[in-house]
This record gives structure tokens, C-alpha cells and sequence, in this order.
């Protein structure tokens, strides 16, 4: 098995019937790239910055994170490398900024409403960002959307940054892509409005499904509602895509879901464009795939959305395709 795997290394995703996917990583540090590359990623699908401002007294400079996004970037020699900016708060702190402590931190100051607010650290990220932009394929992405107009003021902010460089004489990539995480259920509703805005959503799972159904993806006593098969998330992921491809965008998804064997069958029928899971999942995935047929997928699909309960999605899923 793991001999057939090491031979799609260099191989492009395609399914039994001919449906092209992207297989794309999710990475921490520029340290990880080789293990995108040695398992055949075609890409970042998800660059958590986060850990550039973790495990330190103080705030990165513009020129730390340049030098750590240029190298993703070269590192990735064209490839397409989606970062995401400061993913902040939640259950990831940051003990030199000293934030009040809140009561319901994953519904609190976080991510990109830290970053609007903190509009310096957000600026240095921004420039940072766009100086390595010449380096490969960067896109932009940003965290926690809940309105159009977080994602308006970020994208402002992010073209008033770009104008400044501009003028000072610095290059900037021209066909920098910019787009959104989904990952909040109200996001997830009104995709069909996003999608006019945004060049691509990526579904980050690990949020939505905590948002959707109320239950903390921490804790265990209320794993039994933390369920990526729930028909309830199926229909969100499902809106997203479409109203994607309605406007010709296209949508990753980069939450654990990603590379879940039982998932990855469904969410190719859902028609989902990119996957981005960790690296070691990759070979795995493509080799699934190509023994998948995209049109059986979409109608076991269909099928899945018109289920009552959790527990009948897995079993369709696993039927069809062919997952003890
Ligand atoms: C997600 O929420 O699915 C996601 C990918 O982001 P994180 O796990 O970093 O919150
Ligand atoms: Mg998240």
C-alpha cells in the first residue's frame, strides 16, 4: 500500500472518472515544508501564522515575518501557499499582548477582531505579507469572518498597505488572491453574498462544527455532538460550495475534515476544489480518490443531505465508498 502511495508523489489528483481535486497541506512553520514536499503536497493550504507570534516575549517585526514567508514561498517554487493572518485568542494566547481575560473566549475578542483593533500588528503582518508576495504564489486569507464588513476593513487595510508600499518603490505581487475562512455558521448562511467578494472561502470544520451545534471541540463531554457528518454541517459545507461556484470562486476546506478518509468521499461529491489536510495524510488521499467515481460520490452526496441523523450519513458514506 504504502509502495502505491509513494508512486502518486508527483502525480496530480484525479478521480476514477477523470474529476480534478487539489491536495494541499496545512503547515505551522517554514520547518514543515519538507515534509510537504516529500509528500507530495501541491501546495499550503493553511500556513497558521499564530506560531510565528507564539512561545516569545514580544511581537515578531515585519522583517522576521518576511523572512519566514519568503521562505515558504520560495520553499513552495510557485506552488500556491494560502497564509493565514493572525488566528489569535480562542485557545491560543499570547501573554505579552495582556487581554483581559474573558468569559467565553472562542466567542471573544479574537482573530481577525483582535487584528482590527490591534491595526499596527495587523498592518506589520499585512506588509510583511505583501513584500514576500514576489517570492511565489501567496494568498491571503483571513480568519474568524462573521460580517462582510470585517472582511471589507481587513481588505482595505490590506490594499491601503499595498498603495504605501507601492509608492515607497517596493514590488508587490499583482495577482495576490484574497480570501476568507469559513468557519462561523452566519459566514456559512450568507456564502452566496461572500462569494461576490472574496476570490475563495477555505470551511475551517474545526470552527464551524464547534460554532454550529454549540459544543466546544475541547471538551469530551460534549464530543457526542461534535459530529463532521452531522446533515446539519453537510448542508453549510454544501451552500458554501455552491455559492462558490456560482460566482466562479473556488472553495478549500482546511479543518481536520479534510483528510478524513470517511469524509474525503463525501466532500468530493459535495464538489469541494481543495483539500488541505496534514502533510502525511496526502498520498493517502490521493490514492483514495482516484478509486472514487465523482458522479457516484455526488449522488451519495444528494442522498447524505436528505438524511435525519449523524449516524445514517456514516453509513452511506462507508457503503459507498467501500470503507469497512
Ligand atoms: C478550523 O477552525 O477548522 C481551522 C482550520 O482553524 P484552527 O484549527 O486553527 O482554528
Ligand atoms: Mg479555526
Amino acid at each position: 500500500q504504502k509502495a502505491e502511495w509513494a508512486k502518486l508523489k508527483n502525480e496530480k489528483t484525479y478521480s476514477q472518472d477523470g474529476h480534478h481535486v487539489e491536495l494541499v497541506a496545512n503547515i505551522g512553520t517554514p520547518k514543515d515544508l519538507e515534509g510537504v514536499i516529500n509528500n507530495g503536497g501541491e501546495g499550503v493550504g493553511l500556513y497558521r501564522t499564530e506560531f510565528l507570534y507564539m512561545g516569545r516575549d514580544q511581537l515578531p517585526t515585519e522583517e522576521e515575518q518576511f523572512e519566514s514567508y519568503k521562505a515558504v514561498l520560495e520553499g513552495l517554487a510557485g506552488k500556491p501557499v494560502v497564509v493565514r493572518t493572525l488566528d489569535i485568542g480562542g485557545d491560543k494566547e499570547l501573554p505579552y499582548l495582556s487581554l483581559p481575560k474573558e468569559m467565553n473566549p472562542f466567542l471573544g475578542f479574537r482573530a481577525i477582531r483582535l487584528c482590527l483593533e490591534e491595526k499596527d500588528l495587523f498592518r506589520t503582518q499585512l506588509r510583511a505579507l505583501l513584500r514576500a508576495s514576489t517570492y511565489g504564489n501567496l494568498k491571503i486569507m483571513f480568519p474568524m469572518i462573521a460580517t462582510l464588513n470585517e472582511f471589507r476593513q481587513a481588505k482595505a487595510m490590506l490594499e491601503e498597505e499595498k498603495a504605501k508600499l507601492i509608492s515607497e518603490g517596493v514590488a508587490v505581487s499583482e495577482d495576490i488572491e484574497v480570501g476568507i475562512m469559513v468557519e462561523i455558521p452566519s459566514t456559512a448562511v450568507l456564502a452566496d453574498q461572500f462569494a461576490k467578494e472574496v476570490d475563495f472561502f477555505s470551511i475551517g470544520t474545526n470552527d464551524l462544527i464547534q460554532y454550529t451545534m454549540a459544543a466546544d471541540r475541547m471538551n469530551e463531554r460534549v464530543s457526542y455532538l461534535y459530529q463532521p457528518y452531522s446533515p446539519s454541517i453537510l448542508r453549510l459545507v454544501k451552500m458554501v460550495i455552491d455559492a462558490a461556484h456560482k460566482e466562479g470562486k473556488w472553495t478549500g476546506m482546511c479543518g481536520e475534515m479534510a483528510g478524513d478518509e470517511t469524509a474525503i468521499p463525501l466532500l468530493l461529491g459535495l464538489g469541494l476544489d481543495e483539500f488541505s489536510m496534514s502533510a502525511t495524510s496526502i498520498l493517502k488521499a490521493r490514492a483514495q480518490i482516484r478509486h472514487l467515481s465523482k458522479s457516484d460520490m455526488e449522488k451519495m452526496a444528494e442522498q447524505a443531505l436528505q438524511l435525519p441523523t449523524t449516524d445514517e450519513v456514516v453509513k452511506i458514506v462507508k457503503e459507498a465508498a467501500n470503507l469497512k
